[in-house]
Formats: structure tokens, sequence, C-alpha cells
């Protein structure tokens, strides 16, 4: 989301005569596009506008903070950091240019974080100038989140959901195909509960229907969102990638009850289940919350188990921190704190079973020859190319096959995260053929 935000911010601002510089040396104009899920991201943007201070002395540079810790802060910010010129919140993306020009203009500090009603709000969309040469850009499709689970700030700094028209969306990325993008990512805080005209499952076919989209992805989603007509999306559908990420957050039923998820493990399981039947090989991505309060050890095992029992492709998993006016900052006491050692070491645990799980993963992929999508040059090494299969593993390999083609690639090797391979004969797979959406 908050990638997807900044290449919106750099936008708006390059409508307006900034361009971006290689280092924040150079720079007239520095923002800190910040998050605020966890506390650690707080310190971080804290030591960073200490480090740009000097560059605000220097040169004068202006210093703004956006995204949810500007949310959540507001003014208190720009009392805690004397030298900091503005702050606004995700809502005001559309407006930093006005932000900027009464900064300077007014000389005056700006605090800019009132939340839009949904028929104010303008959902930021991608430039197709900017766009240009670009594989995969995102569209949002939502934003904000109706959910009230216990641990979360992102309901307190985004909002309430509100869903974009999908006339809009489908206008967006028939812009962005024009220009050479092939893969879109509909993005949003709780995207599968989208109600922006018709279903979240029937935005995805249609999008992906889209002359040009090769791939459709989304992130994130709630298991209770995920519907039936979902699944069944990808049953039908081959563009819609075949890649699930699906936030679990604890394997223990009681955790999960503590942390109002809304969904039993059996549930969760179910789901996968289908999904699973409707598209054989599919990847599963999750998120995982270690150490939250009253977590025990019995507890920690049942996300271990669950970790084991679906093999996850991947997952992000995280120490608990407690956030400002959620239920569980709140009662981190009532329910039992787990003590910072007990959290990094069960931490330390999951990630050590995930990276070997992951690893076994990419191994079963040698010698198999997949579909890739290819993004460019790779980053390791720029005369190898990189790209990446359906299911969003990374690939480096041995090839010429220009940027937005699709090869098949002989897989000669893994890594811990990523294959090895060379390009097979066959470039620019011929296109899927549509398939008819029912009435
Ligand atoms: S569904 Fe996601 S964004 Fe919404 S409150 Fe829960 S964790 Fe936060």
């Amino acid at each position: 989301m908050n990638v997807n935000d900044s290449l919106r911010m750099g936008e708006s601002l390059a409508r307006v005569g900034y361009r971006p510089t290689t280092s924040a040396e150079d720079a007239d104009l520095i923002i800190l596009n910040t998050c605020a899920i966890r506390e650690k991201a707080e310190d971080k943007m804290l030591s960073a506008l200490g480090r740009y201070r000097a560059v605000k002395l220097r040169r004068g540079a202006l210093l703004g903070v956006g995204g949810c810790v500007a949310q959540q802060e507001k003014a208190k910010l720009l009392a805690r950091v004397p030298y900091l010129d503005f702050v606004f919140g995700p809502d005001a993306i559309a407006r930093l240019p006005d932000i900027l020009r009464r900064v300077e203009m007014d000389r005056a500090r700006v605090v800019e974080t009132a939340w839009l009603e949904s028929e104010e709000y303008v959902f930021p969309r991608a430039d197709p100038n900017s766009s240009a040469g670009k594989v995969s850009e995102f569209v949002t499709a939502m934003k904000g989140c109706d959910n009230v689970c216990s641990f979360c700030v992102v309901p307190h700094t985004r909002g309430r959901e509100v869903s974009r028209a999908f006339p809009d969306i489908l206008q967006e990325v028939a812009g962005l195909v024009e220009v050479g993008v092939r893969e879109v990512t509909l993005i949003g805080q709780n995207v599968n509960s989208y109600r922006g005209g018709v279903s979240f499952a029937e935005l995805l076919l249609r999008v992906a229907q889209v002359p040009g989209v090769v791939r459709v992805r989304f992130t994130t989603s709630h298991p209770h969102d995920l519907s039936e007509e979902l699944v069944e999306a990808f049953r039908i559908e081959p563009r819609i990638a075949p890649h699930f990420h699906l936030p679990v957050q604890s394997g223990s039923e009681a955790v999960l009850k503590r942390m109002r998820r809304d969904y039993t493990i059996e549930m969760y399981l179910s789901k996968l289940a289908a999904l699973r039947a409707a598209r054989p090989g599919i990847a599963i991505t999750t998120d995982i919350i270690v150490g939250f309060p009253g977590e025990t050890e019995e507890d920690f095992r049942a996300t271990l188990d669950l970790t084991r029992a679906v093999r996850f492709e991947n997952q992000f998993s995280f120490c608990f921190s407690p956030r400002p006016r959620t239920v569980a900052g709140l009662k981190e006491a009532e329910w039992g704190e787990v003590p910072h050692g007990v959290k990094v070491e069960r931490l330390e645990r999951l990630q050590q079973l995930q990276r070997r799980i992951t690893e076994e993963t990419l191994a079963a992929e040698v010698r198999k020859r997949i579909e890739v999508l290819v993004e460019g040059p790779s980053r390791s090494n720029p005369l190898r190319r990189f790209g990446r299969t359906p299911e969003n593993r990374s690939v480096n390999f041995e090839g010429d096959a220009p940027a937005g083609s699709r090869v098949l690639v002989q897989v000669t090797g893994s890594s811990p995260s990523s294959l090895a391979g060379l390009q097979a004969d066959v470039v620019d797979l011929p296109p899927i053929p549509p398939i008819s959406i029912a009435a």
C-alpha cells in the first residue's frame, strides 16, 4: 500500500515540476511515507528525520511526513519534530502540490489529516506517463477497513472502507496496458470486501479481460471475505495469478478470538482447500503475529503446526507490538504480556521453519519449465534477466527476452528466495483465450 502511495506522490510532484534525485543529500524536498503498523517503523521514521535535518539546515530542503504515522500523530508530530514543515495523511496525497504551495508561499507549517467523505475522495490513479516502461503496476480498488481486529491501527489511520467505482478501475487499467503494463495488482486494505458496483470476483474477471492484461493480482485479503464466487473466479480465469496472500495471524483458536479475527482455523483451512481444488498449485502466503498478548507456548505451537500443515509459500511474521487506541494495546497487561525475549525466540523458530519450507518449495521447481513474465535486467547481475512466475516466484535467468514478454524458462537451480534458469526457445507465449463472464 505504501509503495503505491509513494509512487502516486512522486507522480503528483512530477506534475508540478519536481524530479527525483538519487540521493537525499541533493534533495529540495524530502517526504517520509510512514507505516504505523508496528512501533519499529515509527522509531525508524524518527531516526531518519534526524538524519535529514542536516540536509534541511544545509540547503533549506523542505521536510514532510506522510502516511499512517502522520494520520495518527497529526499536529503532535510537528510539536515533537520542530524542524518538520508538514504532515499529511493518506487521504491528502492528491493535495500534495497544494500543501507544498502553502508551505512555500505562506511559510506555514501545515497539517492535512482530515478524512474525506466517500463522495469527496478521489482515488489516486497511476499516471500512464510514469508507468510507461513498467511491466507491473498497482491499481487502487478500495481504501480503509471496516473490520475491528484488536491489534490493528489501520481503521484508525485509513478510515472506513470506500470502494472505487469499477468503470473507473477498468479505465485506468486500459490506460496502463496501452503504455505496456501487462500485470496489474489491485490493492486495498481489505480488497476482497470490495463493493464498487460489482463483486470483487467480478471485478477481477473484468480486469483480467481488459485486452493486453496478462496477469491480475491483488492484496490484501481477509479470510471471511473469501467468497465461493472468488474461488470460482480462480477456477475459470487463468489470468488471475495463482497466488493468494491470506493473512491468518495465528494458528491458535484462543488467540484468534482475542484478535477478533472472526474465523476459526477449520474455516481458514476449508477455504484454502477450496482454493487449492479450484487452482491446483496456487501459492499461499500469509501474515503472522508472534507473541500476541496471552499467547502460550501451546498457542505458538499451533501456529507452527499450521505452518507445517499449509506449507505456506512464504509468510510475513512479526513480534506483536502494542499500537495506540487498539484493544490489544489497551488490554495487553490484562491478557498477559509476552516477554520480549520469548517473542523473539518464537519468531526465530517460526521463521526458521518457514525458510525451510520456502527453500523446499523452490527446490522442487528445479528441472521444470516454467512461465515467466519478464520485468527487465536482473538486479544482482544486469547481464541476466529477471521476471516472476504466475505464483510470484522471482526468477533470474540467462536470456535476451524483452521486458513484458512471457517466456518459458528451464529452471536449473534455486536459492532460499529465488529460482535460476535458462530461457527456453519459446518467447511470447500465445495469448490466453478469453472466457465468458456469466451475466
Ligand atoms: S482486516 Fe486487516 S486492515 Fe482491517 S483491521 Fe484487520 S488487520 Fe487491520
